[in-house]
């Protein structure tokens, strides 16, 4: 039963002209980073007004010791797991188009996907909030906070945060592969982030298949998910990618 679930999946997968990655916070919590939401997410431990813009610009300094505390000092250590290698070897093969993430920690890139269409940002880069140039977080550049761009501009990771508006590029990707897209697959996310959420809608009601892997239940499961792969998403990546493998082979 399992194992057909896993052959439905790579034949869809090796049938589509086009296929895209969606991936939310639970394809790295097996590198160690926690999603936001849940009982072991970031927001039981942390507020979430870190990331309240006014917040930031009210008091740099205090809003900067904890984004670094978070982002650099915790994100910072985390390395990409399979899940992330198995989308990066994908992509090696053809497989897969592009991969759309709601991430901010730069794992797909480190795992080896080229097109990467970063919906809220990514946390590897700063940019100046004056002049817009961009900076690695490196540990020199946060000794001191907030860190400050050469231009005398204070420097702010280039992720989105509340009220921010989606980058363009992103968006206009994401709507591309919305309406292009032959399958869809949507790993650990819990559909509850807007307009992210509306992506892989859109995806379905345009014709995708969309193959959903989430240890739990999303607001997907049930409304849009054809193919539920349930499990950790490096194991189910793991045995997905072995299964297209034999199926090549067929
Ligand atoms: P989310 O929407 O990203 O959902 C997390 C989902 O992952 C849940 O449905 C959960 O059941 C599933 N999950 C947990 N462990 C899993 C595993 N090992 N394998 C497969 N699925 C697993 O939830 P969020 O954390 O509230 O995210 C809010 C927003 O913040 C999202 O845009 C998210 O991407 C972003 N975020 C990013 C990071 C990161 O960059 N790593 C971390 C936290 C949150």
């Amino acid at each position: 039963m399992t194992t057909d679930l896993y052959t439905k999946a790579a034949n869809a997968i090796l049938n589509s002209k086009y296929t895209t990655g969606f991936t939310g916070a639970g394809i790295s919590v097996e590198s160690g980073i926690p999603p936001f939401r849940g009982k072991d997410g970031l927001w039981n431990k942390y507020d979430p007004s870190v990331l309240d813009l006014d917040r930031f610009y009210a008091n740099p300094e205090a809003a900067w010791k904890l984004i670094k505390d978070i982002f650099y000092d915790f994100f910072g250590a985390a390395k990409p797991n399979d899940a992330h290698k198995v989308l990066g070897n994908l992509e090696k093969e053809g497989l897969l188009k592009e991969v759309i993430t709601q991430n901010i920690d730069n794992l797909h890139q480190e795992g080896g996907s080229t097109v990467v269409h970063e919906f809220h940002g990514n946390s590897q880069r700063l940019v100046c909030t004056k002049c817009a140039k961009s900076y690695k977080p490196d540990s020199e550049l946060l000794e001191t906070l907030p860190p400050y761009c050469e231009c005398g501009g204070l420097l702010k990771p280039d992720f989105i945060f509340f009220g921010e508006m989606i980058p363009q590029d992103a968006l206009q990707a994401a709507y591309h592969a919305a309406e292009n897209a032959e399958v869809f697959i949507v790993i650990g996310s819990t559909g509850e982030v807007y307009p992210a959420s509306q992506i892989p809608v859109l995806a379905k009601e345009n014709g995708a298949t969309i193959i959903e892997i989430n240890t739990g239940e999303s607001l997907f499961t049930s409304s849009i998910t054809d193919i539920l792969l349930k499990g950790k998403a490096t194991e189910v990546m793991d045995k997905l990618y072995s299964v297209i493998q034999q199926q090549k082979q067929n």
